[in-house]
């Protein structure tokens, strides 16, 4: 049996706009089913409404699509993602994904990871912005649940996540630079990544086998 030491503490990957490109594949359902054209770099908050301009009634309908498998699994990987976990999980590197998402999307965000050949020992739901209503969506864990689990490294894209992640469970954390998080000023141990190339050069001390 391995000494406890010698076991790498994982890394956390989100996977929406950290793994795939969810945002861009987002303004093609609201193109399409809405008939609004929306460019990328104009999409200034994280709140989905707001960014794209839509109502209460039409926010529950893109999220309907978004959390369709057709729509989930057309999505683009984000340049590098997948090659740099490879490599990271080829060093030894345990990685887990944790997802904003809905665990009803979870048949449909294995497809995807599996697709495109990621490697990861654990997809994990959790309730990131308290949406979920566990007879709709299923059941995921609550960020105190989130904050007992030992991340070495953790990557998102949401500025409230980097927050918590950072300073509530005192985690080393990126936040991969994204039109939403823009205006956000980060505190010390956020560090801002602008792509993956520079997020493979990080090498969290503990995630990795020795
Ligand atoms: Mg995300």
């Amino acid at each position: 049996m391995k000494e406890l030491s010698t076991i790498p503490v994982p890394v956390y990957v989100d996977f929406d706009d950290v793994l795939c490109e969810t945002a861009r594949g987002l303004i093609d359902v609201i193109d399409e089913h809405f008939g609004r054209s929306i460019e990328f770099e104009d999409i200034h908050s994280f709140d989905l409404a707001l960014s794209f301009g839509l109502d209460e009634h039409e926010l529950a309908r893109l999220m309907e699509f978004a959390h369709t498998a057709d729509i989930l699994t057309a999505f683009a990987p984000v340049k590098g993602a997948v090659e740099t976990l490879r490599d990271w999980a080829g060093r030894g590197a345990r990685i887990w994904i944790v997802t904003g998402r809905p665990p009803l999307t979870e048949d449909a965000s294995v497809e995807w990871l599996q697709r495109y050949g990621v490697p990861y020992e654990r997809l994990i739901f959790v309730d990131k912005y308290g949406r979920f209503k566990a007879d709709v969506h299923g059941a995921a864990l609550t960020l105190d649940e989130l904050s007992q689990l030992p991340f070495s490294l953790a990557i998102d894209d949401a500025p409230q996540m980097a927050l918590y992640l950072s300073e509530t469970m005192h985690v080393e954390t990126v936040m991969l630079d994204r039109p939403w998080n823009r205006g956000i000023q980060l505190s010390g141990s956020v560090t801002r990544c602008f792509n993956w190339a520079e997020i493979a050069l990080l090498l969290p001390s503990s995630g990795f086998m020795a």
